[in-house]
């Protein structure tokens, strides 16, 4: 009675590392934490002891006060040993956000994805004084309240440069089926797709180990969003085919180290839960959609919650990137408001 026997999903620590310090994961792999200012408050990063110098897995969002806590950990749980090399696992400030600072300032190697330097290098270096028209229509196409809108247009728009360090010229590339040696370990490179496009995971080929960056994480589902750079994009079908592709490779025993929230086993299980999650979604959204509405219309089907100030920027592209889907997959139709608004309705 083998097949679909998946164990439950378990956490070997209870805690995080405290600020500044480091959990030994095992031989050669350390845990550490940087805060992040805002809902989701810290991402997770990963030093991996080459003899050397270290190995980093991803680096925080850029800013004073994450590099002074990079510096306590050098002088700390990483011994004065040099940060030699820094993988990032895919473009989003929270993860790339040092990695120019630990090529120019401390002569750091940069390794990813050539996706994600593409985008982290374009989208820091493409600094907007004022709100582009593009991403004005895009929000308004996606019904965004104009209240929300007006207060957003009142601010400086968002920008890359703001959380993410100067990029310097020049990176080592990392594709799927590549084999990279960190830590005393070979690791497989497998391609993630959905939350960011090409995002590195790495399996461990000498234990069980599993690097998985925000394409897989613990307790929280990664986030799926459109933006104004490519209005149809479709980053559910990515997703869905990442992980239908990853799972294949998921064994109960793997000990998932993600850039948010807590190591965990049961991957299996995880890998089920993160793709079901998105089907339960789209059903939910496909009977909300009885009736013509815009994305911004959709967030109590799909979140099963209200959706609070804080948030509203993220559900609003993930809710874009649901209706895309069903509009890519021919399950809804679609008509424009006399305000630009796209509305989605469900055929027959
Ligand atoms: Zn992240």
């Amino acid at each position: 009675m083998d097949g679909d026997r998946v164990s439950g999903i378990r956490y070997p620590w209870a805690e995080p590392p405290a600020p500044g310090e480091a959990v030994e994961v095992t031989e050669g792999v350390l845990w550490m934490r940087l805060p992040l200012p805002m809902a989701l408050d810290h991402v997770n990063i990963y030093a991996l002891d080459d003899g050397e110098g270290w190995t980093v897995i991803d680096t925080g969002l850029s800013s004073n006060k994450t590099r002074r806590i990079w510096e306590t950990l050098m002088g700390g749980p990483l011994k004065g040993k040099p940060i030699t090399r820094v993988v990032v696992t895919h473009h989003h400030p929270d993860h790339v956000g040092n990695a120019g600072w630990f090529q120019s300032e401390h002569g750091a190697e940069l390794v990813t994805s050539r996706t994600s330097w593409l985008f982290a290098r374009m989208l820091t270096l493409d600094v907007q004084e004022t709100w582009p028209q593009e991403t004005l229509d895009f929000y308004r196409s996606a019904g965004m309240a104009p209240e929300v809108l007006n207060a957003r247009m009142k601010d400086r728009p968002f920008n890359f440069a703001d959380t993410v360090y100067p990029m310097p010229l020049g990176f080592a590339r990392i594709k799927q089926g590549d084999v990279i040696r960190m830590g005393g370990r070979d690791w497989d490179v497998h391609m993630g797709n959905g939350h960011a496009p090409e995002h590195a995971t790495f399996w461990s080929r000498d234990d069980n180990l599993v690097l998985s960056g925000d394409q897989i994480l613990s307790s929280i589902s990664p986030n799926l969003g459109v933006y104004a750079t490519e209005p149809m994009a479709d980053p559910v079908s990515a997703w869905l085919e990442a992980c239908e592709r990853l799972q294949t490779l998921a064994r109960p025993d793997h000990l998932v180290l993600g850039g948010h929230k807590l190591p965990f086993s049961g991957l299996p299980l995880r890998m089920k839960q993160l793709i079901d999650n998105h089907h339960g979604a789209l059903g939910r959204l496909l009977k909300h959609l009885d009736q013509p509405r815009a994305a911004a219309d959709c967030f109590l089907p799909l979140f099963k919650r209200t959706i609070r100030e804080g948030e509203y920027g993220l559900a609003l592209v993930e809710a874009v990137a649901h209706v895309n889907h069903l509009y890519h997959i021919g399950a809804v139709t679609r008509t424009q408001r006399a305000d630009g608004a796209w509305l989605y309705q469900r055929k027959g």
